[in-house]
């Protein structure tokens, strides 16, 4: 059964990815890493589902998405215009690409709106693990795309088992972040005793696990959302 969300909230993160906040009408549990199904309306011949990850704290009465605004994407199009007040209806939450305790360290590895179900597990990790090393690779093309740089930084200074690393694949001039794609600086986190969380385009994951394989790390330690 479709639930329902009022939109209370909308802010851009960059030029081409909005936030929006939204309260269910009944009680929303997720776990973070979940995405809801939502029910494009726009009024066309044919239904449209599009899926989008939560980003935000699952204990808040709210729930938050990050979604980039696609050029003639019919379901981020769709959004990008509902009005503050409207309601969106949905399936979910759903989906199993959630934190899997273990012993490990973990190395997160997004590019674009990847980011946003990262955005929910990292911080519930970092405060029950003090122990574990975490680490996320967020991959953008230049500097104005980065999203929550302040957050992920915050969270670096909070908590000292947490690392951040942004790397920039289209402003080579740029000194201020790490230079090339996130394949490109994957090098010094290979490790057999990592746990790998992938969330991104396809070709990333892709590419990403293809390096992984070169280099010994089994299958059980990759976990992956393709977008
Ligand atoms: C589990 C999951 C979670 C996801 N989470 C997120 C998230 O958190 N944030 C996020 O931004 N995205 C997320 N996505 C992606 C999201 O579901 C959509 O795929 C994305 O928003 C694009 O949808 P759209 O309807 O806007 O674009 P679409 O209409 O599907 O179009 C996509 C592209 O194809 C092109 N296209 C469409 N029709 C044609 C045509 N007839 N001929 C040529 N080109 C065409 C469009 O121009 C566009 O560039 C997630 C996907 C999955 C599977």
């Amino acid at each position: 059964m479709l639930k329902k969300a009022k939109l209370i909230n909308k802010n851009c993160a960059t030029n081409n990815v909005t936030e929006f906040t939204f309260l269910a009408d009944e009680d929303f549990i997720f776990t973070p890493g979940q995405f809801i199904n939502i029910s494009i309306e726009d009024k066309q011949d044919f239904p449209c589902f599009r899926a989008y990850s939560i980003s935000s704290d699952p204990k808040e009465k709210t729930f938050s998405l990050c979604v980039k605004v696609v050029e003639n994407g019919r379901g981020s199009n769709w959004l990008n215009n509902l009005k503050l007040g409207s309601t969106i209806r949905f399936l979910g939450p759903i989906g199993n690409f959630y934190y899997k305790q273990n012993k490990n360290d973990i190395c997160f590895i997004c590019t674009g709106t990847g980011i946003a179900p990262f955005k929910s597990m990292i911080p519930e990790i970092l405060k029950a693990e003090h122990k574990k090393k975490v680490t996320l690779i967020e991959g953008v093309r230049t500097q104005k795309d980065i999203l929550y740089e302040k957050f992920f930084s915050e969270l670096g200074k909070k908590y000292k088992n947490f690392s951040f690393l942004v790397t920039l694949s289209g402003e080579p001039d740029n000194k201020n972040y790490q230079q090339g794609r996130v394949t490109q600086n994957l090098e010094k986190y290979l490790n057999p005793n990592l746990d790998y969380y992938l969330c991104g385009t396809k070709p990333m994951i892709e590419d990403c696990i293809k390096i992984f394989s070169e280099n010994l790390i089994k299958k059980e330690n990759i976990f992956f959302e393709k977008f």
